[in-house]
């Protein structure tokens, strides 16, 4: 007997979620990633809040090498936020490592160590939103509870021919009403899963309508709709910045500011820069410019941002107020924002041994 849901769709009649065959088609189709293979619910949260934006394939790596530095909500809590921060080098929005380092003293603290079962308690925690609490007791706890993504929102979106902006409260909703509905009593979490990985693999940005286990029933592709949907408001405006920054060397050191604990860079490391392309040099040293280095651009948040980076070398170790001295050798262990992490990819050994 096929495993069919009624769902109330936007004029009150009831269409049907064909559930079998989408939990079929991910028994056939998941991708093995390791936060699959042992979903704890401190392998789910890690992974998920990896997840968040950035792909799968690029996430395995952060999370495997982050599993093997800090195994267990203890040792996380107990590693200093500086390596915790260096352990996320790459992958962006850095506030949610430091939401992860609290909630994990948090956990520490309020629950021994363990993530707790309920919706209610873990709302609560700093950095968990209502997807990666859903998905945590979704995946890890085997809860019928819905978790909406990006994938899940743009399936049923096109499915259920949902022609509302989605950013809208009421659309917003709507969207997780029917991710509720549609949860079989057995098994939920496959159905969960499979709708974000229906997302990812085949109903994306560029539907692969031909693919789906869902086309006999889905309302967007009967009407040919789906490439509009899902409908989106106005997109935040992309700034673009320029800017000049100075790597300067002196007897095996470099000069480098640490972003201020609130700011967008915050805990990581960056050289001096100012605001402008090719600025002159922002110091009162005693410096000679030993050559320019390559054009980098890096996108962040809403920035997208040109550097323009000079090495120079300087003759003393001048003290400057919010600046230190770092010794090469010790460059690796500490964290770099990404644009500034590739100028450092250009710098060889070679400039620090004179
Ligand atoms: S049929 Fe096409 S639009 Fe509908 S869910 Fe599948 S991939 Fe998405």
């Amino acid at each position: 007997m096929r495993l069919r849901q009624k769902m109330p769709t936007q004029g009150g009649t009831k269409r049907l979620f064909d559930v079998e065959a989408l939990i079929h088609w991910f028994a056939e189709e998941k991708r093995e990633f390791p936060w699959r293979e042992t979903p704890s619910p401190y392998a789910v949260w890690i992974s998920e809040v990896m997840l968040q934006q950035t792909q799968a394939s690029v996430v395995q790596r952060y999370f495997l090498r982050w599993m093997a530095k800090f195994p267990t909500i203890r040792a996380l809590a107990e590693a200093p936020l500086e390596e915790v921060i260096k352990q996320w080098e790459g992958l962006g929005y850095y506030s949610r490592a430091r939401h992860i380092h609290e909630a994990a003293h948090y956990f520490m603290m309020y629950h021994q160590g363990n993530i707790p079962s309920s919706y209610e308690a873990l709302i609560k925690v700093k950095g968990l939103g209502r997807y990666t609490v859903g998905a945590i007791l979704s995946f890890a706890f085997k809860q019928k509870k819905a978790a909406v993504d990006g994938n899940t929102l743009r399936v049923l979106t096109r499915y259920f021919a949902i022609r509302e902006e989605v950013e809208k409260r009421q659309a917003q909703e709507k969207i997780w009403r029917l991710a509720e509905e549609l949860l079989p009593e057995e098994n939920p979490w496959e159905v969960v899963e499979g709708l974000i990985e229906l997302g990812a693999v085949v109903c994306r940005k560029e539907p692969q309508c031909s693919l789906c286990p869902l086309r006999s029933s889905c309302l967007g592709f009967q009407q040919g709709i789906q490439r509009e949907l899902p409908r989106k408001g106005k997109r935040v405006a992309i700034t673009s910045l320029k800017r000049s920054v100075f790597v300067i060397v002196c007897e095996g050191t470099l000069l480098l500011k640490k972003g201020i604990r609130g700011s967008l860079m915050a805990d990581l490391y960056e050289f001096p820069f100012v605001e402008g392309e090719k600025k002159g040099f922002p110091f009162d040293f005693v410096k000679e410019k030993i050559q320019p280095l390559s054009v980098e651009e890096h996108h962040f948040t809403r920035f997208k941002v040109t550097l323009y980076p000079e090495l120079w070398k300087a003759f003393e170790r001048k003290e400057v107020p919010g600046y230190e001295w770092v010794l090469y050798a010790e460059i690796g262990k500490i964290p770099f924002s990404s644009g500034h992490r590739k100028i450092l990819g250009q710098l060889t050994h070679a400039y620090f041994t004179h």
